[in-house]
C-alpha cells in the first residue's frame, strides 16, 4: 500500500539516554497486592510500571495520565524502547560498561 509515508522513528524515539534503571518492581502493582508480566520504565521519569500483558497495564497509564510517551523495557536482555503516543519501537544498543581493568 503506498499512502502516507509513516516516519520510521517519531521524535520521541529520536534521543534515548540509555543510563542504569532502578531495581525493583512495579510500585503501582506492589500497592495494589497484584503482580506484573514485564516491566517497562519511564524514560521521562523514572517510573517503573508494568507491560500490556499485565493486568494493570501501569505503563500505559502512566504515559497516557502523565504525558510521557516513551518508555524501555526493563526486562534482563532485552533492549527496545517504544513511544505510546505514535505505536512505534526502536532497538538499543546494549550499554557496555567499561570495567577497570578490563
Ligand atoms: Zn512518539
Ligand atoms: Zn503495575
Ligand atoms: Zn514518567
Amino acid at each position: 500500500m503506498s499512502g502516507a509515508t509513516r516516519p520510521d522513528l517519531c521524535d520521541d524515539l529520536k534521543d534515548i539516554p540509555v543510563g542504569p534503571m532502578p531495581e525493583g518492581g512495579c510500585a503501582a502493582c506492589i500497592e495494589l497486592g497484584d503482580t506484573w508480566v514485564h516491566l517497562r520504565f519511564c524514560l521521562t521519569c523514572g517510573v517503573v510500571g508494568c507491560c500490556d500483558d499485565s493486568k494493570n497495564q501501569h505503563a500505559r497509564k502512566h504515559a497516557a495520565i502523565g504525558g510521557h510517551p516513551t518508555i524501555r523495557s526493563k526486562e534482563p536482555g532485552e533492549f527496545w524502547a517504544y513511544c505510546y503516543t505514535h505505536d512505534m519501537a526502536r532497538a538499543l544498543r546494549p550499554r557496555r560498561d567499561t570495567k577497570p581493568g578490563d
